[in-house]
């Protein structure tokens, strides 16, 4: 969820209705928007719901609209979307499915189950080398752009990081400090992009050090995203 700056509230992949409707009665206030990355259910099972009890425009790839809700705002690649007090643009990133897009909003990024802290989504429709495509993209983004995943897989994300650079001294730092956060059941996004950048395995493909680290010297950065994306599958 987050303010639209107008007075309204907007949900990204609502999952489930329930939680939506209790925060929005708490705040007395409506829902204006509804930002879907893609189509699996624990990101579209509230829209329905959701639908009808707010005037809530629904937004969507217009290339999966046949498997997500009706939408009322197809968008594409690029895409600017009026949110009423904010601005926010549609990044297709194809690779967990063909039809995924994330939202940057502000500084926010709504990454949906492309990129995770210090991991990436599974590759059920798309191939290694067209996620790795679209991990560069999100790369591009400025480093204070904030992470907001769809789901915290953090702590074993950074487990596996740790364990495919076990002398990396800021991975293992950094996983104290998760362990501290996930014990007390706080939330560990949003989170700086720039983390990401330095830390996150998949979006250090293309690093020769890492590459180095990890016993792939000399290999292409798809050879090297493809070999930890399969490992991480079995991890
Ligand atoms: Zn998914």
């Amino acid at each position: 969820m987050f303010a639209t700056g107008d007075g309204t509230w907007a949900a990204v992949d609502p999952g489930e209705a329930h939680p939506v409707r209790q925060f929005l009665s708490v705040q007395e206030a409506t829902l204006s928007h509804i930002l879907l990355t893609h189509h699996h259910h624990d990101h579209i099972g509230g829209v329905a719901e959701l639908r009808a009890h707010y005037p809530a425009m629904v937004v969507g790839a217009e290339k999966d609209q046949s498997r997500l809700p009706p939408l009322d705002l197809p968008v594409n690649d690029g895409q600017r979307i009026d949110l009423g007090g904010c601005q926010g643009q549609a990044i297709d990133v194809p690779g967990h499915t063909v039809g995924h897009v994330v939202y940057l909003v502000d500084d926010v990024l709504f990454a949906g189950d492309t990129l995770f802290r210090f991991g990436c989504g599974r590759l059920f429709e798309g191939t290694p080398e067209k996620m790795w495509d679209s991990l560069q993209k999100l790369r591009r983004l400025p480093d204070d752009t904030r992470l907001c995943a769809a789901h915290e897989y953090t702590l074993v994300n950074l487990q596996f990081a740790c364990s495919l650079e076990p002398n990396n001294q800021a991975l293992q730092n950094l996983l104290k400090q998760i362990f501290q956060q996930t014990d007390m059941e706080l939330p560990t996004m949003p989170s700086p992009l720039a983390e990401e950048k330095q830390y996150n395995p998949f979006l250090r493909a293309d690093d020769i050090q890492f590459a180095k680290n990890i016993g792939l010297s000399g290999y292409s950065a798809e050879h090297v995203f493809t070999s930890i994306r399969k490992k991480r599958n079995s991890f």
